[in-house]
């Protein structure tokens, strides 16, 4: 699977779908469709295209998904808590684009 940094420019963002655990994303973009995912340095994206290659790379995706009991949904975890040194750069989230 190769994934690229997801540039958040262009043509409007649609996330429409949300896979178990919020790992990945369905999201449309200027008429093509894509798979968003979170990575540690910001989004990413795979399988751009139409609709039947991008859902193929999603299906591999959601069956090979290994659930992440660890991880807390990003809505959990607490604002403002500047222990260490690592400044992560906050990642605007597209889902506040959803439309539905
Ligand atoms: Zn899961």
């Amino acid at each position: 699977m190769k994934w690229e940094r997801f540039k958040r420019q262009g043509e409007r963002l649609r996330v429409t779908e949300t896979s178990c655990c919020g790992e990945y994303e369905w999201a449309c973009q200027g008429g093509l469709f894509l798979v968003l995912r979170h990575g540690e340095r910001g989004y990413e994206e795979a399988g751009r295209g139409t609709y039947r290659q991008a859902r193929g790379v999603w299906d591999d995706l959601v069956l090979a998904h290994r659930h992440r009991n660890a991880q807390v949904a990003p809505a959990i975890k607490r604002r403002g808590s500047r222990g260490g040194s690592r400044s992560l750069p906050q990642i605007s989230h597209p889902k506040e684009e959803r439309t539905s």
